[in-house]
């Protein structure tokens, strides 16, 4: 089975090897038609139109944020290339970087007054944003060339001041290479991870110490550069700038190319614009027909291959990760320090005053004040709908207080999740918040990208730092993983692993956070005895590096076996507090909450 994979892997690698050395030849091959420099015309446009469809997939696929834009930022690029070599004689190589800066800035001007949209209004701007660029070019009198655009645009020379359409389609070709190994390397980077995180939940992305808004604008400069680039040389492929370009129903071919090859997907976008562009090329004698074609395609595309091609390929047996044996050698060689630094034994880390919550008529929480201590296991119980989680969430800057005051580390605690998260203070939901659709691996490392500190370009270019974080980051995360016994699980998607591994797995990215205070929504449930013994052995590791572990749970026994005191908590108030002995005791809990099962008989 696994020699069939590897055999299919090799066909795959030679054939993509093949299509390139190929596609490098076709000037070879056009010179041997009837008309050269028409055929080299229609491929070399098609280079310009995949290297805007990664722009594309990078913002909508990788990074969930919906564009209409790209054809606007793309029409840009390409005047960004004519206004500045036609109207004030740039060079052309400096006319192109200015296209990627142009396409950039936009990007970021956009969602940096769009940034509380959400998806679809999100959407709904950037398609304004798109009309009102391409009227104004048309209203840019001489600076634009109106209506008429601007015509005489020159591909940039090296030696002379023109490249031959020959030598151009080499470079277009190399470009789209290049643009390709900088999605791949964004995608697998610490980058990406935080990019899919966002996308996936941006929830938990925050609870990771991910800052949502930094990071859209860092996406979406990064694809707006691309875009800038992909108008910038259309335009010189093309020899002139219109407004037109900025059409988003010419802008067809990227978005069937896209959901046709495979969003977010690495290879989608390119295998996508190959098929639209052939399909474009085979029925151009008919071209009134192109759009019902490209839409037809796109319908088809939505109902029967929803993944696209590229998808489909990865979820089927072939493409979808397997299992990998470790052995026991290799996990015994893992490092691992899970120490907590810059703590003190039995320090306060983390306090509330009187906290209290209130959902319209509904007291959930109510006045709370509690203390959690380092290298302590505080365990929190109280009946369903108690209040448990609310109090959590008002503690982890997900839900403003209605009164009283939280303070961390001895300071007043931030407003926004991701900073709190920042200091030290990392939540597990009660409902599993997973990235589904990353890997086991990718998971624990999301939650280690903060610390990595390696910026886009050192991940675009492999540079020794990234390489650096990388690879201990990895390492890291592998121990983790071996703790929580996951490690031959690592290659696989979050969402195929089972329940209690999905818990377990949970658990330990937010360890990979290295927090000081890891707060345990019902972690336990649905966990089966060996799952439970590793969570259990899990905490008792952590509290005793110094980590303060709060941990709610259902599962009396497992608490107070665990917990060195252990807070009771009924219709949004205290109503005990003290060790796991003492709440047993305490008549109140008894008759609110305990009172169903004899403890003093189980204890003893
Ligand atoms: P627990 O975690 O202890 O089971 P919760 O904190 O989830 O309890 O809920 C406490 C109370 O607050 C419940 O009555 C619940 O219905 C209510 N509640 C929780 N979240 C919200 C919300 N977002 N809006 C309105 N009411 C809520
Ligand atoms: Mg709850």
């Amino acid at each position: 089975m696994i020699s069939s994979y590897k055999t299919l892997n090799r066909v795959l690698v030679a054939g993509t090897a093949i299509a390139i050395a190929l596609l490098y030849l076709f000037p070879l091959f056009a010179r041997t038609t009837n008309n050269p420099s028409y055929y080299l015309q229609i491929v070399s446009v098609a280079l310009c139109s995949a290297i805007l469809t990664i722009s594309l997939n990078i913002c909508m696929g990788y990074g969930g944020l919906m564009s209409l834009m790209h054809t606007g930022l793309q029409m840009m690029g390409g005047y960004a290339v004519a206004i500045l070599t036609l109207n004030h004689h740039w060079n052309g190589w400096l006319a192109l970087v200015m296209a990627i800066v142009v396409g950039a800035v936009f990007a970021v001007l956009v969602i940096l007054l769009s940034l509380r949209a959400t998806y679809l209004y999100f959407g709904m701007i950037t398609l304004a944003v798109n009309l009102i660029a391409m009227e104004a070019i048309r209203q840019g009198g001489s600076f634009t060339g109106g209506y008429n655009g601007l015509i005489g645009v020159m591909a940039p020379g090296i030696t002379t001041t023109m490249m031959t359409p020959q030598a151009f389609y080499v470079f277009l070709l190399t470009i789209l290479i290049g643009v390709y190994v900088i999605q791949r390397n964004l995608v697998f980077s610490g980058f990406g991870r935080n990019t899919m995180a966002l996308r996936e939940s941006p929830e938990t992305a925050t609870a990771l110490g991910i800052s949502p808004n930094v990071h859209r604008v860092k996406i979406f400069a990064v694809s707006g550069a691309l875009a800038g680039l992909a108008g910038g040389l259309l335009s010189m492929q093309l020899g002139y700038a219109m407004s037109e370009i900025g059409d988003l129903g010419s802008g067809l071919i990227f978005f069937v190319g896209l959901f046709l090859g495979g969003i977010s997907t690495l290879a989608g976008p390119i295998i996508g614009v190959a098929v639209v562009a052939t399909i474009a090329f085979l029925i151009r004698g008919t071209a009134q027909y192109n759009t019902l074609v490209l839409g037809g395609l796109l319908l088809l595309c939505m109902v029967v291959l929803p993944r696209g091609v590229v998808g489909m390929y990865r979820y089927s047996r072939f493409g979808s990760p397997h299992v990998r044996e470790f052995d026991q050698a290799e996990i015994d060689s893992f490092q691992l320090d899970i120490s907590v630094k810059d703590v003190v034994k039995n320090q306060i880390l983390l306090e509330s005053h009187d906290l209290a919550k209130h959902f319209g008529g509904i007291h959930a929480v109510d006045g709370v004040s509690i203390v959690f201590r380092s290298g302590e296991v505080h365990g929190i119980i109280g009946p369903n709908g108690s209040g448990k989680s609310t109090l959590i969430s008002c503690l982890t800057g997900y839900y403003p207080l209605t009164a009283g005051s939280v303070e961390i580390l001895g300071n007043p605690a931030p407003k926004k999740p991701f900073l709190i998260s920042r200091l030290g203070v990392t939540r597990v939901f009660q409902i599993p918040h997973l990235f589904e659709r990353e890997s086991v691996l990718d998971n624990v490392l999301t939650g280690m990208y903060r610390r990595d500190r390696y910026s886009i370009f050192d991940a675009i270019f492999r540079t020794p730092r990234y390489r650096k974080a990388n690879a201990r980051s990895t390492e890291e995360a592998r121990a983790l993983l071996a703790l929580a016994g996951l490690l031959n699980q690592q290659d696989l998607t979050a969402g195929s692993i089972s329940h209690g591994q999905k818990r377990l797995l949970e658990v330990v990215r937010a360890v990979a956070t290295q927090p000081k205070i890891l707060i345990l929504d019902e972690p336990a449930t649905g966990l089966r005895q060996d799952e439970l013994d590793v969570l259990k052995g899990l905490i008792s590791r952590l509290a005793k590096e110094g980590m303060s572990v709060v941990l709610i749970e259902h599962n009396v026994d497992f608490l107070m076996n665990l917990a060195d005191i252990v807070t009771v908590i009924e219709s949004g108030k205290v109503i005990a507090e003290g060790t796991p002995m003492e709440v047993q005791k305490n008549e109140k809990v008894l008759d609110a909450y305990l009172g169903r099962t004899d403890f003093s008989k189980e204890l003893a």
